[in-house]
């Protein structure tokens, strides 16, 4: 109903904590944005082990006292998801937990692995039975197969056999791990609270908290955290840094910091480069809310257009409300956002938004403000073109689906009904990320769904 390319999944991971699920059903909530199908915590006592997994947000799942209680245990790890590879449903939730011959075991993954289907075919014939369709499952396999001695030979075993974006934390009896792919695709940052050590997709998980941000963990690193503090290994040969400039973008919280730039701080920049390259006549700035508004800010100050709430949007939409008929699916948009007329109407407008996928929603919210009597308006988008789809960890459609695949910038305002649509070039882009130029034989980030210069083979 929404058209946005979604972030599958958000990670959390605290070891030696009196209230470690407390602390991990807080961190998920915090990282909300980054999947809201399903929640899950297993948080480990030593031997014992507790679990509890539920379709929906966190904050409907995790607010029983006794479910909390249930997960005892100075140790937990926690997963919110949004499903790309496999399908919904419970055998898909995540974490994901197995029983080894040394004890419990579970493992929380953000990201897509990308040989998975060769991975899994070898796991298949030599007598792997798979519960679910989770390309993170043949993770679990690949450690219980290894024939090291110790947990640790066996978790650097198993990664060094998968390629592809994965940030992970596995959890065992009191013992943590996190561990980032090569690349470092997906984030995952480090943080301290007390004497508790924490691991988290964002920084805005370390804050809920109350704990403090220590580092991030580094590409191809595997940390530690047991009775013996915390420890770095470097078990994978590490890549050139490809982090996902769409986390940037769109899918990372304006509040966390990742790879040591703030987001918003990010998408104010980008919204002062989309007016350094877009000068058009207008009256009012309006942001599509909530991640167009830092570009829209940044738009306004840099060509001294009024910024106006020209777009209110309503914040209680679950994503379980009515699944609209055909008869009112156009409808839709209306159920999230709704025009303020009053700083509209007879007015030449700016319209931001972060990024355009199949253009599906672009056009109702251009009619939507037309509707509210605007005279003019121009759609400019704080991202390049998305002409191509993400095999990292991201939902996409396919690429005939994706406006901006097959159809020019003239062509797209005329299907959107737009005066004029304009989208930030690469190279502003990374203007923004305070990169002078854009390397462009070996990109300094993953931008690919908008350049096609995928860096991991896809298999
Ligand atoms: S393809 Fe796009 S969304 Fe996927 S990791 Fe690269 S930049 Fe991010």
């Amino acid at each position: 109903m929404f058209d946005k390319l979604k972030e599958e999944c958000g990670i959390f991971a605290i070891y030696n904590s009196e209230d470690a699920a407390s602390n991990t059903a807080l961190g998920l909530h915090a990282l909300q944005h980054r999947g809201q199908e399903a929640s899950g915590i297993v948080s480990m006592d030593g031997d014992h082990f507790a679990s509890h997994f539920a379709e929906g947000l966190v904050s409907d799942n995790f607010t029983s006292i006794n479910i909390v209680n249930k997960l005892k245990g100075n140790c937990a790890i926690g997963h919110v998801r949004y499903s790309t590879i496999g399908d919904k449903g419970a055998s898909n939730f995540q974490p994901i937990y197995a029983q080894l011959d040394m004890g419990f075991l579970a493992l929380a993954h953000n990201g897509n692995l990308t040989n998975i289907d060769k991975l899994r075919s070898s796991l298949i014939k030599s007598g792997s039975i798979f519960q679910s369709t989770m390309d993170s499952e043949v993770i679990i396999h690949l450690i219980a197969l290894s024939k090291k001695d110790s947990l640790e030979d066996k978790v650097i075993d198993a990664i060094s056999k998968i390629e592809g974006a994965y940030s992970l934390v596995l959890i065992h009896k009191n013992k943590i791990f996190a561990i980032r792919d090569p690349y470092g695709v997906r984030p995952l940052v480090i943080g301290k609270l007390g004497e508790s050590i924490i691991f988290a997709s964002e920084s805005c998980a370390l804050d809920i908290v109350g704990a403090k941000f220590v580092r991030n963990v580094k590409r191809g690193e595997m940390v530690i955290a047991d009775e013996n503090g915390l420890r770095s290994l470097s078990p994978l040969p590490v890549k050139p840094s490809k982090f996902c400039i769409f986390e940037y973008i769109y899918f990372a919280r304006p509040d966390s910091n990742i790879e040591n730039k703030n987001v918003y701080d990010i998408r104010r920049n980008i919204g002062i480069e989309l007016a350094k390259e877009n000068q058009i006549d207008a009256d009012v700035v309006v942001p599509v809310p909530d991640s167009g508004v830092p570009a829209a800010i940044g738009f306004a100050f840099q060509s001294n257009i009024p910024f106006e709430l020209g777009i209110i949007r309503n914040h209680y939409v679950g994503r379980t409300f009515i699944e609209p008929t055909d008869k009112i699916r156009n409808f839709g948009v209306k159920l999230k956002h709704n025009a303020n007329s009053s700083s509209i109407k007879g007015k030449r407008v700016i319209l931001i938004d972060d990024s355009i996928v199949r253009g599906t929603t672009s056009k109702k919210i251009v009619n939507m403000i037309r509707d509210a009597g605007a005279k003019e308006v121009y759609l400019l988008i704080a991202s390049p073109p998305t002409v191509s789809p993400c095999y990292y960890g991201v939902d996409t459609p396919q690429k005939d689906k994706l406006i901006a695949a097959s159809n020019s910038v003239e062509k797209i305002s005329k299907l959107i009904n737009a005066d004029k649509v304009s989208y930030i070039s690469i190279d502003g882009l990374y203007r923004a990320l305070q990169i002078s130029k854009r390397d462009n034989d070996n990109p300094q980030y993953c931008d690919a769904c908008f350049s096609e210069n995928y860096p991991i083979k896809i298999n």
